[in-house]
């Protein structure tokens, strides 16, 4: 005999679909890319990263078709705002508690449905119930929870943690891969954008992830902290081998000396352009944001020479802080003299950093080091393809 809490009514579940995907035509798509798995475990509805949707009978014969619409598109906006990949992004003592960060990625859903019109069963999550405006993002309302709020499960596709009815791994039933659920994010943000065309309503929240997902936004200070790392990096591992005897702890090697590789740490100049055309604060800025990454990494003291470039003299000279850098009353800049000097040091460095405004020439090849350019100013021209750039915009 079967258990009767799993016979799911499909009828009603699949005219909940229907009727959220016309309703909300652009969520259609996606909606429809959900695969259902029945399980009397779940205690409402729970999506997995393979966009497989975990339904409760129960609470399908419970809840009225209105309602259990509404929970579609709660569930389909786990998956469509990628909340377990950013999840996977959160400090590691945040993602221990995927009930925390469920109640936060529900505050961050449940508003902007509420706000369209939709219906969702009692009991739902919504910020004002801890106090909290609408409209943020669930990596904001998740510092602003109570501890212990214990309420959700809406599964792996939600907070990242797989929950006990999920089917193992991406096998079974329809799993969606990574690759085909990211064009399903761009299809449905192109239909929202056509919908927001045609018929001038979309809800804010599906509106700002749309464009943030078609036209992202890189932040400044990520980009060039990324830069400086990765050249760091590839500085630190382009090097030689030394003969070592390898540590008494790898057995499997006793007695034969192998080579060991040893990264030093690079040494790095990094070129002021003091020109004057750019912004004082932008400049302070990004040199900040390249010596804190330099720190960071562990490259700090005498690895790290930075030279003001004085536009008006052709003149470089070395400095110590920050204060020491004066912006001049601009003329003709020319930053190939700063990263000559630079390389002419006796340490010559592996990688030079260079903040411009970008109206400069660049040397005639590439020198025998990694250049990145922080271009401050929107204007600055895109220097010759080797040089690494980040724009900084004022
Ligand atoms: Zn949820």
């Amino acid at each position: 005999m079967t258990d009767p809490r799993s016979r799911l009514d499909t009828t009603k579940l699949l005219a909940a679909r229907y009727r959220a995907a016309s309703d909300r035509p652009y969520l259609a798509s996606a909606l429809y890319a959900l695969t259902v798995v029945p399980s009397p475990d779940v205690p409402t509805m729970g999506v997995d990263r393979h966009w497989r949707c975990y339904v409760s009978p129960a609470f399908v014969d419970a809840t009225p078709v209105e309602e259990l619409a509404g929970v579609w598109i709660h569930e389909v906006a786990h998956l469509l705002r990628d909340h377990h990949g950013r999840a996977g992004r959160l400090p590691a003592a945040d993602q221990r508690d995927r009930y925390r960060v469920n109640v936060a990625q529900d505050c961050e859903i449940n508003d902007d449905l509420l706000a369209d019109g939709l219906r969702l069963p009692a009991g739902r999550v919504e910020p004002r119930l801890f106090g909290l405006p609408d409209g943020q993002l669930f990596e904001a309302y998740l510092p602003q929870l109570p501890p212990h709020v214990r309420e959700h499960d809406c599964g792996s596709g939600a907070h990242g943690r797989p929950a006990p009815w999920e089917l193992p791994g991406s096998a079974g039933p329809a799993a969606l891969g990574d690759v085909e659920a990211q064009a399903l994010r761009r299809l449905t943000a192109e239909a929202m954008r056509t919908h927001q065309r045609t018929r001038g309503t979309l809800p804010a929240g599906w509106q700002r992830w749309a464009e943030e997902l078609l036209e992202p936004t890189v932040d400044w200070r990520q980009a060039l902290s990324g830069a400086v790392r990765e050249a760091a990096a590839w500085a630190g591992g382009a090097v030689d081998y030394t003969y070592r005897r390898p540590s008494r702890r790898t057995p499997a090697l006793r007695g034969v000396v192998l080579p060991s590789l040893r990264r030093p740490l690079p040494r790095v100049a990094v070129v002021v352009d003091t020109s004057g055309s750019m912004g004082d604060a932008e400049l302070a800025a990004a040199l900040g944001e390249v010596t804190g990454v330099l720190r960071e990494v562990g490259v700090r003291g005498n690895r790290v020479t930075v030279l003001a470039c004085d536009a008006d003299v052709h003149a470089v000279s070395r400095v110590t802080s920050t204060e020491q850098i004066t912006l001049g009353g601009g003329g003709g800049t020319d930053m190939r003299v700063g990263i000559e000097a630079a390389l002419a040091a006796r340490d010559r460095p592996t990688i030079v950093i260079v903040l411009t405004d970008g109206f400069t020439p660049w040397p005639a090849e590439t020198p025998s080091c990694r250049i990145v350019a922080a271009l401050i100013g929107s204007e600055a021209p895109q220097p010759p393809g080797w040089v690494e750039t980040v724009r900084v915009p004022l």
